[in-house]
């Protein structure tokens, strides 16, 4: 029965293979060094798939300060990463938007099926690991296999009844074919070519516990798992039972307490109206919407949850060692004492930016900034009070700046700043407002006195009018910078000029 099935599907063509830019971006999404020009030239086929992505980099989700123009911007806004499962995610949506089977209720599908990769995304927020789209992206594609079906053979869900839920669907489908659809996706996944871990992830999004919560997909597998069981509640928000044991899941696959799920399930109603618009899509009316946060706070004071808090605790020693492996995971990216990224990360991020801005055609700046007169602090309040301060400062920096903006230590009280698709007029107005932040900066030295420190900061841009040959001449040029700043009286920002380079 199942073999058959998957015979059908194969020759079903259309559903044998994602629209032609979808499959293009799964093939970038694939390479491993993956391209923005080329996903640009991708996405740009599809000028509706390009408006998207622009909402999206513009949505409240996403955008922090900067707002995208074009798509170029929108790129390097929301990153490479972004882009490509957001692009993904869109093409196979409209593509597979309509259907009329027997029993599936198309914009239903679709409505738990965006609800669900914006659970997961919101869930992923809360444990380091897995990529938040990628997240959305298995989070959305977790049921495909039910449209799949209901196309290749319209007859299949004609049993269902009128309000059926995701266990009505499985319990279906193991009758008829002795499998459900989660297995037939994963393996429909496969067929598309789409990544593996995508694949491995769906497959195993009926019973998370069959992949290790110690292996990479674990924690993935678990996340999707869970947003599902949150859609489900959400949708049906008369079922205290399925609560219950949502949250019971919530604990044993995530170590998450019933005031953490709560919040999840708040913030995803939160993110419904910026959802609905991006998709194009009603997801719930403005009824149930209430309905589901007053679900959603109930659960904030559910009594019974404090029963289960306890059986979390047992949970917590694998949530711990987990967070444990993710922590050293981190720490040989970045600088023990200031929490940003390291030198040597540093370089490996500066050479991939340097190359997507030569090869993208857009500018990348780099900021060296020196903290003014630094030794004075150390001799004067001792070594422990000075590294205090450069904790501040880092945290003032990363504060300061969008996510995609890079701050790293390069060495003693020195940092580098990365900015790319900035050109040096916004960089130099960054500069400004750093220096202006730093100046204001107290820092408490004893009990009742503060000082504050400044910088002296070295701006270089690569771009089309003053390109560099590579990052260390880019470097050079910033370092340089900051002499120049010293020299001029320090608390300033000095602008890369050829002419620099001609005098040193
Ligand atoms: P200038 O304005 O010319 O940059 O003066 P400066 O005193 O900041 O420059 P200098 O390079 O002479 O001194 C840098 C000082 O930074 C000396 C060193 O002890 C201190 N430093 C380097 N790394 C650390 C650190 O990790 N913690 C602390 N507390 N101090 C550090
Ligand atoms: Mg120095
Ligand atoms: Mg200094």
């Amino acid at each position: 029965m199942l073999d058959s099935l998957k015979r059908k599907l194969q020759v079903a063509a259309n559903f044998a293979s994602p629209p032609a830019i979808a499959m293009q971006i799964i093939a970038l999404a694939g390479e491993p060094d993956i391209d923005l020009v080329k996903v640009a030239a991708a996405v740009s086929q599809d000028p509706g798939l390009t408006a998207k992505i622009l909402r999206v980099a513009n949505s409240s989700l996403y955008s922090k300060r900067r707002r995208s123009e074009n798509l170029r911007q929108a790129l390097v806004n929301l990153g490479l990463n972004v882009t490509t499962t957001l692009a993904l995610s869109f093409s196979l949506v409209s593509a597979y938007k309509n259907g009329q089977g027997a029993g599936i209720d198309y914009p239903r599908f679709w409505r738990r099926a965006i609800l669900s990769a914006s659970a997961a995304r919101t869930l992923g927020t809360l444990h380091s690991g897995p990529a938040l789209e990628d997240l959305f992206l298995a989070g959305l594609l977790q049921d495909i296999a039910v449209l799949a079906i209901d196309r290749a053979q319209p007859a299949f869900y004609a049993g269902l009844p009128a309000q059926y839920s995701h266990a009505d669907l499985c319990a279906l489908e193991r009758q008829q074919i002795g499998s459900d659809h989660a297995a037939v996706g994963g393996w429909l996944m496969r067929q598309w070519q789409l990544p593996e871990s995508l694949c491995a992830v769906v497959e195993a999004s009926h019973d998370p516990e069959r992949i290790d919560r110690g292996q990479s997909l674990g924690l993935a597998t678990r996340v999707i798992a869970l947003a599902s069981g949150c859609v489900e509640v959400l949708l049906a928000p008369h079922a205290p039972r399925d609560l219950q044991d949502l949250a019971g899941q919530a604990q044993a696959w995530l170590g998450m307490e019933a005031g953490q799920l709560a919040e999840v399930m708040a913030s995803m109603v939160a993110e419904i109206p910026e959802i609905e618009r991006l998709f194009e899509a009603e997801l719930l009316d403005a009824g149930i919407a209430g309905l589901m946060l007053e679900q959603a706070r109930e659960l904030l004071t559910f009594r019974s949850m404090q029963a289960l808090d306890q059986v979390s605790k047992l949970h917590d020693d694998c949530a711990h060692l987990e967070a444990r492996t993710a922590e050293l995971e981190l720490r040989h990216r970045r600088d023990a004492l200031t929490g940003v990224y390291n030198r040597g990360h540093l370089d490996e991020i500066l050479e991939k930016e340097f190359r997507s801005a030569v090869v993208g055609g857009w500018p990348l700046s780099v900021v060296f900034a020196d903290l003014d007169r630094f030794k004075l602090v150390n001799d004067t309040y001792g070594h422990p009070t000075g590294d205090s301060v450069l904790k501040a400062t880092a945290q003032l920096l990363v504060g300061e700046l969008r996510d995609e903006d890079v701050v790293a230590r390069y060495g003693g009280e020195e940092f580098v700043i990365v900015l790319p698709g900035i050109g040096t007029e916004s960089a130099r107005n960054i500069c400004d407002r750093l220096l202006a932040r730093l100046r204001a900066l107290q820092h408490e030295v004893a009990a009742g006195t503060t000082i504050r420190t400044t910088a002296s900061l070295g701006l270089a841009t690569h771009c089309a009018q003053s390109p560099f040959d590579g990052v260390g001449d880019l470097i050079k040029a910033a370092d340089r910078c900051v002499y120049a700043a010293k020299e001029a009286g320090r608390d300033r920002v000095v602008c890369f000029k050829p002419e620099l380079a001609r005098t040193a």
